[in-house]
């Protein structure tokens, strides 16, 4: 069975083998067992009841919670031309009935639908009249109360179940992890016995980073000018800071939308879709944004205000790079961020254990914005996962470039301010003292007369006040709670005051690009939204952005070669394939290549077919022959057979890798004696451990022209 489930693999999504654990689950549910799979977003839970869907005979019914990612789903299984249908309310009547009509007649072998449909009475008679061999429910932490986001249409699922005349197999998928919800899907949902899979949290294309004590603006538009056109979301904690932001990179030139509760549902969908068809590059949003964005190619998500907890934070964060590309997380952390959601929990939450639960997991992400260890090994140990890393290398803790610099001087300045303004005043005043200010404010209270007034005049306000930022972030100084916080010393102040503790600064570099695009890829893309926009679907559902990448690595020219590439089927080579070889096509034989080959100072006398130069400029770049035909998608002996065109062509080449050293003189004799017209008898006079390819190599490396 699972070697069908593995042909379906290749054959429609083009993809070559399953990740982990994703053929134990399918494999546990084509085995009629009852399965529950705890996969982190990205990890690739779809698949998991797609196929098996595909294999049963009958329907399968998938439960979805969410509109829009029940519509992208559905999309994309059609995109394959795999039957498949969703009902929910966005569907008008008539439209229903049809669908309703074409599940009965046997069309479909996907039906996703809102729980909410399972409490219609209609409903559940149509579907005791169709034969319905499997239940997957995604998102299945909604059944329970425990979870983040308890839906009560959820509980309609036990209900159903009982009522069909053949119970299903029931396989129910959720990226939250705690026990206590684990259970609870368990028995709300009655599974038998079930099969438990659970996928390690990290993901490994993430690059985490945080960043404490900040210019926030300057950072996001230094960041995204760096990485200009790459999908980004910006989370942001307020309306208002929604507003602003996406003001201020607006009138940085920059397309973005803006999303949160506010805005009305024409405009949110507006935002939603633009982002979807790579329309905009840019959201900022409040946390109301991203259920259900499957969008692939979003490249970095930036926190601009500290979350409420871990899983919310790796949540949201976990949008990024969901193809598996390298993508970039990064939360900005500045003090007050923990008072407004400390604010909010004490506002919103219910009863008083609530709310100390709720406090602990705050201080459990605050500990995060402080810890100096690897902050993946951090969140994997939250997560209880079995992975534990020590140094991933690839967060801000493990590899860290910044410079270091000392401020215990200035620090020692700020927190004698502080101290002289007996610790009840705000972080503007105190800049504004230190820079010597004559704000009203200041003068009213005499505050020019203090031995600290004027004392690091050759600071702006604004650098004052992140310094004062960052002395918080970092727990040299405390932000009280409450609408104005009042700067206030603590145990670490006076260490620093005393000369005890060092204080340094991190200055940052120039962003690094989180990817390099070539220009091939951007006529890919080019391409790809072409036919999005002729197909009415987003980009990515044509595509994943690392498909295009393979494709630029490999330059596949033929069906065969193209079906080599990650996320080409046959279903999708059949509508797009030929297009993107053409564009390949016109990029090896003219554009970019060549305009490489300049660049290299490569030969003017440039021979029509450029495919041995690329080949050429690998192997001066230090690959090895067998890393060049893996990267090109070609066998060894046509990289060989490159090499050996380069040398006759002049380009010069060091082939003595190819040449066994103890046979070199020897070949060398034979083609003396021989002739160079033709290889056979050279080689039958040597040993026969000598190849072709050795010869060939002589040849070119002593320049005898064949
Ligand atoms: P989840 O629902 O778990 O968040 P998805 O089902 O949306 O994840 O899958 C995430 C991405 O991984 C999708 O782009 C999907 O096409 C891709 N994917 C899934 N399984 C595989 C696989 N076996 N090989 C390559 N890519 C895969
Ligand atoms: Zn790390």
């Amino acid at each position: 069975m699972l070697k069908q489930a593995r042909k379906l693999l290749n054959k429609y999504y083009g993809y070559q083998d399953f990740r982990k654990p994703q053929d134990e689950v399918i494999n546990s549910i084509l085995r009629q067992r009852d399965t529950i799979a705890i996969m982190p977003t990205g990890a690739g839970k779809s698949i998991c009841y797609q196929i098996p869907a595909l294999l049963f005979s009958g329907i399968t019914l998938v439960i979805s919670p969410l509109i829009s990612l029940m519509k992208d789903q559905v999309d994309g299984l059609q995109e394959m031309e795999l039957p498949a249908t969703f009902l929910n309310s966005s569907i008008p009547y008539p439209e229903v009935a049809e669908r309703i009509e074409l599940a009965r007649r046997g069309k479909y072998k996907l039906l996703y639908i809102a729980p909410e449909r399972l409490e219609s009475a209609g409903f559940i008679d149509l579907l005791k009249s169709l034969p319905v061999p499997f239940l997957a429910v995604d998102e299945a932490h909604c059944v329970s109360q425990w979870g983040h986001d308890f839906r009560p249409s959820y509980l309609a699922i036990r209900t159903i179940l009982s009522n069909l005349s053949r119970r299903p197999v029931v396989a129910a998928f959720t990226a939250t992890a705690t026990p206590e919800v684990r259970k609870d899907i368990a028995n709300q949902l009655s599974l038998v016995a079930p099969d438990l899979f659970i996928s390690g949290f990290d993901r490994e294309n993430l690059t985490l980073t945080l960043r404490k004590g900040i210019d926030k603006d300057q950072f996001i538009l230094n960041y995204i000018e760096t990485n200009r056109h790459d999908a980004g979301i910006i989370y942001v904690a307020t309306r208002k800071e929604v507003e602003r932001i996406s003001g201020l990179l607006a009138e940085a030139g920059f397309r973005v939308g803006r999303y949160h509760a506010g805005l009305s549902e024409r405009e949110r969908n507006q935002t939603q879709e633009a982002f979807l068809f790579d329309n905009i590059e840019l959201v900022v949003a409040t946390n109301a944004f991203g259920m259900g964005i499957d969008k692939s190619n979003v490249r970095f998500v930036i926190h601009y205000n500290m979350p409420r907890n871990i899983e919310s934070y790796y949540q949201e964060a976990g949008r990024a790079g969901r193809d598996g590309e390298a993508a970039e997380c990064i939360l900005l952390y500045a003090p007050g961020d923990q008072h407004i959601q400390k604010f909010l929990i004490e506002q919103n939450a219910p009863t008083s254990t609530r709310i100390s639960e709720q406090l602990k997991k705050l201080q459990e992400i605050v500990d995060y914005c402080h810890t100096s260890k690897c902050l993946r090994g951090y969140i994997l140990t939250y997560f209880a996962d079995q992975k534990v890393v020590e140094k991933c290398g690839n967060c801000s803790n493990c590899s860290d470039d910044r410079e270091l610099i000392e401020i215990t001087t200035e620090a020692q300045k700020i927190l004698s301010c502080v101290y002289r303004l007996e610790q009840r005043w705000g972080i503007a005043l105190v800049a504004q003292v230190l820079a010597g200010s004559q704000n009203k404010k200041v003068l009213e209270n005499n505050f020019n007369r203090l031995s600290t007034y004027g004392i690091m005049s050759e600071y702006t306000i604004k650098e004052l006040k992140d310094m004062i930022n960052l002395l918080a972030a970092d727990g040299f100084l405390e932000l009280s709670e409450g609408k104005y916080p009042v700067v206030q010393l603590n145990n670490s102040s006076y260490q620093v005051l005393q000369g005890q503790e060092k204080v340094y600064q991190k200055i940052e570099r120039k962003h690094h690009k989180i990817r390099s695009d070539n220009r091939l890829f951007e006529l890919l893309r080019d391409l790809r939204k072409e036919i999005a926009r002729r197909e009415n679907l987003p980009p990515y559902l044509i595509f994943h952005d690392n498909t295009l990448h393979e494709m630029g690595r490999h330059l596949p020219l033929s069906r065969s070669s193209m079906l080599m590439i990650t996320g080409v089927g046959e279903v999708k080579f059949k509508k797009y394939g030929q297009e993107f070889i053409e564009v390949i096509q016109q990029y090896v034989e003219e554009n970019n290549l060549s305009e490489q080959l300049k660049q290299e100072s490569f030969p003017r006398r440039r021979p029509k077919k450029d495919s041995h130069l690329l080949t050429y400029q690998l192997f001066k770049s230090g690959k090895s022959l067998a890393e060049i035909a893996a990267e090109r998608d070609l066998s060894p002996r046509t990289i060989e057979e490159h090499l050996f065109k380069c040398s006759r062509e002049g380009l010069d080449l060091e082939l003595d890798c190819l040449i066994p050293s103890n046979y070199e003189e020897e070949i060398l004799r034979a083609i003396k004696q021989l002739g160079c017209t033709r290889l056979k008898p050279i080689k039958e006079i040597l040993p026969d451990e000598v190849g072709y390819t050795a010869i060939k190599a002589v040849l070119c490396k002593y320049k005898y022209r064949t």
